[in-house]
């Protein structure tokens, strides 16, 4: 591990103890833990990171694994075999220059849970997802996602930073040969609970410390290409123009008005714009944008499509230019299990802590988990609604009340 320093680990206990100490691998030199860290997914301070998460499981008692995608687990034994257990956990690498609460919150929370369980029925399982942030080039929720099925072989080949992704699973103990192996089989588990840092800004506001996930939203992506004719900007008259900018422009203020046309939290962006040939003195020749649409909805999601589509045909119209909207991807919405998010919510409120119901907006490991087995996710406030940045914060006292949250529910869960 060269260039990662080792710290005396075990000086600090419980929660706050253990982010504090994983927080100092991968922290700048001469920093704190205001400093931020960067343990992205693979690397030497991510490999670091890991072996500290599994000395701390290891120190539970539990029996640690390692899977073939490199994710890792912690069993602690039910008192009937028979029956599935709960799965909880998170992820501990980050972005560069990342936060010290997203993901580590979750997956170190998990492991005080298997540490304060007493003698439950199901057995009760940790879980760090591996390489959860899109750091190798650019695919994210890696080692949940191959435990669902979904990585496949073209994949393994991809090459970043010099490194297949088959290699990269294997440096923090993975076989991907084996990837298969890592896949979670029906009926393996009873649920999967995830504790993380809001990333936004709305608990805050409200003043509320305990958001109760109802789901993660979907993704829609549409390409939109504007073909005008590019001209000499100076000696073509306005009248005569086909500016595949203007077009392109249009679209992109329809979306945000059809978007906001409607209740709900959904989101709609144009953030992708590319201008052919993008000169000073050439009318536009051709435009290409990208749409993004969230919601947890995908019939909503369908439908605000269908209402862009109707008025991108209207503005090709209008303007004489030719305008093709094409699909190019969808992530599904993944919802929680009603039945999980009932119990976040009452348990939340047993504590005497407030509530509120809320979406999702960035993506999860818990995601994936709900393809396989009913989930649920605890929010807890992030300060300033700031993540993936080194000012990323929770206040101690949030991370304790999750934590204590995913505790009961986790122990309610296993009976
Ligand atoms: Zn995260």
């Amino acid at each position: 591990l060269g260039g990662v320093a080792l710290a005396a680990w075990g000086r600090q206990e419980g929660l706050r103890g253990m982010i504090e100490e994983l927080s100092e691998i991968g922290r700048p030199a001469g920093g704190s833990i205001r400093s931020g860290v960067s343990r992205v997914g693979y690397t030497d301070e991510d490999i670091a990171g890991r072996r500290y998460v599994m000395q701390k499981m290891r120190e539970t008692g539990g029996v640690v694994r390692v899977d073939a995608a490199g994710n890792i687990f912690a069993r602690r034994e039910g008192r009937e075999r028979g029956l599935a257990p709960v799965l909880v956990g998170s992820h501990v690498d980050t972005v560069p220059e990342g936060g010290n609460f997203d993901g580590v919150l979750g997956a170190l929370a998990a492991v005080e849970v298997l540490r304060g369980a007493g003698a439950t029925r199901r057995g009760i399982e940790a879980v760090v997802w591996a390489c959860e942030e899109a750091t190798f080039a650019g695919a994210s929720l890696n080692g949940s996602r191959a435990a669902v099925g979904r990585m496949g072989a073209e994949e393994l080949q991809v090459v970043w930073r010099g490194m297949t992704k088959a290699e990269a699973i294997r440096r923090i103990g993975g076989r991907p040969e084996e990837l298969e192996s890592a896949r979670i089989q029906p009926g393996a588990y009873h649920a999967y609970v995830e504790l993380h840092i809001e990333q936004g800004g709305r608990l805050e506001k409200a003043g509320v410390p305990i958001g109760v996930v109802e789901g993660i939203v979907g993704v829609d992506r549409y390409e939109v290409v504007v073909r005008g004719e590019a001209n000499h900007a100076g000696t073509t008259p306005m009248a005569e123009r086909k500016d595949a900018l203007v077009a392109a422009s249009q679209v992109t203020l329809a979306v945000r008005e059809i978007v906001m046309s409607e209740p709900g939290e959904q989101v709609g962006t144009v953030g992708y714009l590319e201008v052919k040939p993008n000169a000073a003195n050439v009318v536009p020749g051709e435009a290409r944008l990208l749409v993004e649409m969230r919601d947890l909805s995908s019939a909503k999601l369908e439908a605000l499509g269908a209402k862009i589509r109707k008025r991108v045909e209207a503005i090709a119209g209008e303007s004489g230019l030719r305008i093709d909207m094409i699909r190019r991807g969808r992530n599904e919405p993944a919802l929680a299990d009603a039945g999980i998010a009932g119990r976040i919510e009452a348990t939340a409120r047993g504590l005497g802590l407030g509530t509120m119901r809320m979406a999702s907006g960035a993506g999860h490991d818990a995601q994936m988990m709900a393809r396989v087995m009913p989930m649920g996710m605890v929010f807890v406030p992030s300060a300033g609604g700031v993540s993936h940045s080194p000012r990323e914060w929770t206040e101690w006292e949030d991370c304790e009340r999750g934590a204590r949250v995913l505790r009961e529910v986790v122990l309610g869960l296993a009976g």
